[in-house]
């Protein structure tokens, strides 16, 4: 298990430190997105800002993407072939009102937009509001 964690790092070229590791690991256990603040909960033994920092260095190498609920950035893994140079998500997020998780739709894929001559898109943030089916 180790060693598909490392290549999946190194696949995205990111140094397998120990803390990277663990946090990777983490990730692969979630089914919804973390905030910063969960992960420093689980994570007690680390502060705030390595924690910050990895999360930083995983969004830019297109291993995480970030959502943004309007209050919090949330995080979870690609589930797109993302790149240091391009994030590939095209799914819309689903935020329950119950839970207050956030979750990836993998199957759901946001609209193309036809952005007006001069405007450069480079995040689309759909964020879906209702009910999980874990609360339905
Ligand atoms: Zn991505
Ligand atoms: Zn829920
Ligand atoms: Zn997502």
């Amino acid at each position: 298990m180790a060693e598909q964690l490392e290549l999946i790092l190194k696949e995205k070229e990111i140094n397998p430190t120990a803390m990277r590791l663990l946090v990777l690991d983490y990730f692969l256990k979630q089914s919804s997105a973390i905030s910063l603040s969960d992960l420093e909960s689980d994570f007690d033994y680390s502060d705030r800002t390595t924690l910050f920092r990895t999360l930083k260095t995983f969004e830019k190498k297109g291993l995480l993407h970030s959502i943004n609920d309007g209050n919090v950035t949330v995080y979870a893994l690609c589930l797109d072939n993302c790149s240091e140079e391009f994030h590939a998500d095209s799914h819309i997020h689903f935020c329950c009102n119950s839970c207050k998780k956030v979750f990836c739709l993998p199957k759901v894929k946001a609209p193309v937009l036809e952005m007006p001559l001069g405007f450069k898109m480079e995040k689309l943030d759909i964020i879906a509001h209702g009910v999980c089916n874990e609360c339905k």
